[in-house]
């Protein structure tokens, strides 16, 4: 049997834990650039705030019904997903994180009957270590598991838990599933089952599997089997090992000056280094790229790979190259939104090829950066960086309201007066 644990609107309860006058009122919490809603507690999803609503729509609704509203905090998130994770270490052995607000546990170790209890011990304990109130659904596949979370979040006798087993339960369950909220069933997807008169996943499983293959593919296939109980969509327990590493960000500004923007570009690199030696990779190549506002009539936008002379994680060789290969796609006099970089052919530090005209002296390198990572680490992500990261602050997205990162720095811990 698999479990899957699903933190109730997450980043708004990951608030609620560090300020307790945010319980039982309506909060969003906004998207980088504090452009749109990302996350509402129930009482701002009764306000009729939608997921992904810009900002600028709602700001009628913050005044009349004093919504709190804060920018996205995903240092605090993130530390406390990982804690979640932590805690259910306890519970199984096998794990797939799937996001940052959701887990598949295998508890095939728990019999049937104790499913629902064991469910309630999940969950309470995750509340009991991190304050994060959770959903969880328990079935014999992912997609059902899903349907199980779903049910188990809106139903007032499940009240957060629940266990779909007994086939008269899944019928029942898979008769209130709509096709468009199925686990895997994309909005085209959907849009083409209503039109063919399929509107809930019990009209679904009973279409003939050929027909399902033809028009949906053998992930619509997958599904339809994984909803009649065969599970198909295996357990990710594996890690797989990254390809490249993208780290973008939309400027809080528009900006023009080359300087800014390569500030902007040094911390997107200091960022995508850091990922690098997180998982013990080097990588070859970096793109650069820049652009302008998309919707705007006169729209630029440029990329320019370069190939390092060697595989490395170091940030000062990415950040030389960086510099290089900005200055040939930058042009003057215009305005510039957003930049980026992807570093690519990425290799295990085992595998790496040996080079005969390498001349750096790695045991240095790595051993300054091991001691920048830890105090990184330890006292929050920039407290020691590399100087262009620090030329100026032009760049950072607007951030208006954002809270302490409470976990992940010592400078920033939460204060009981
Ligand atoms: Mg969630």
């Amino acid at each position: 049997m698999i479990a899957l644990i699903d933190g109730n609107n997450f980043y708004v309860s990951c608030e609620r834990v560090f300020n307790p006058k945010l319980r039982n009122v309506p909060v969003v919490i906004l998207s980088n650039n504090d452009g749109a809603i990302v996350s509402r507690s129930n009482e701002a999803k009764a306000l009729g705030i939608k997921m992904g609503q810009p900002f600028f729509e709602i700001k009628h609704l913050i005044k009349k019904h004093n919504v709190k509203y804060f920018s996205s905090n995903y240092a605090l998130y993130g530390d406390m997903s990982s804690r979640i994770i932590k805690t259910l270490e306890q519970f199984s052995s096998e794990i797939e994180v799937y996001s940052i607000d959701e887990a598949f546990l295998n508890i095939s170790h728990v019999s049937k009957e104790n499913l629902t209890e064991y469910g309630w011990k999940i969950k309470n304990t995750i509340y009991q270590y991190t304050g994060i109130p959770c959903s969880i659904g328990i079935s014999s596949t992912k997609t059902l598991a899903k349907v199980a979370n779903r049910l188990a979040k809106k139903s007032h006798k499940a009240n957060g838990v629940l266990a779909l087993y007994q086939n008269s339960h899944i019928d029942a369950a898979l008769e209130r599933v709509e096709i468009s909220d199925v686990w895997g069933i994309g909005r085209q997807y959907a849009k083409k089952l209503q039109e063919l008169g399929i509107y809930f996943a019990s009209d679904f499983i009973q279409q003939d599997e050929v027909l399902i293959k033809k028009y949906f593919t053998i992930n619509g296939l997958n599904i339809a089997r994984e909803l009649k109980g065969i599970s198909c969509i295996d357990f990710q327990l594996f890690y797989k090992p990254k390809k490249s590493i993208i780290v973008s960000r939309s400027f809080g500004k528009l900006l023009t000056e080359f300087d800014d923007i390569y500030t902007a570009l040094a911390n997107h690199i200091g960022i995508a280094c850091r990922k690098l030696r997180l998982e013990n990779l080097d990588a070859q190549y970096l793109c650069v790229y820049l652009s302008t506002h998309y919707h705007k009539a006169d729209f630029y936008s440029d990329t320019i790979n370069i190939r390092l002379p060697y595989y490395s994680n170091f940030t000062p060789d990415f950040l030389k190259y960086a510099q290089i290969g900005l200055k040939k796609i930058f042009k003057e006099h215009k305005k510039y939104k957003k930049c980026g970089v992807v570093v690519f052919d990425l290799k295990c530090k085992s595998m790496l090829p040996s080079n005969l005209f390498d001349f750096r002296n790695l045991q240095k390198e790595s051993e300054l950066l091991s001691v920048i990572d830890k105090v990184n680490n330890l006292c929050g992500a920039s407290t020691i960086n590399f100087g262009d990261m620090f030329l100026n602050e032009e760049w950072k997205p607007h951030k208006g309201n954002v809270t302490q990162k409470f976990t992940t720095s010592i400078k920033e811990l939460l204060i009981c007066k």
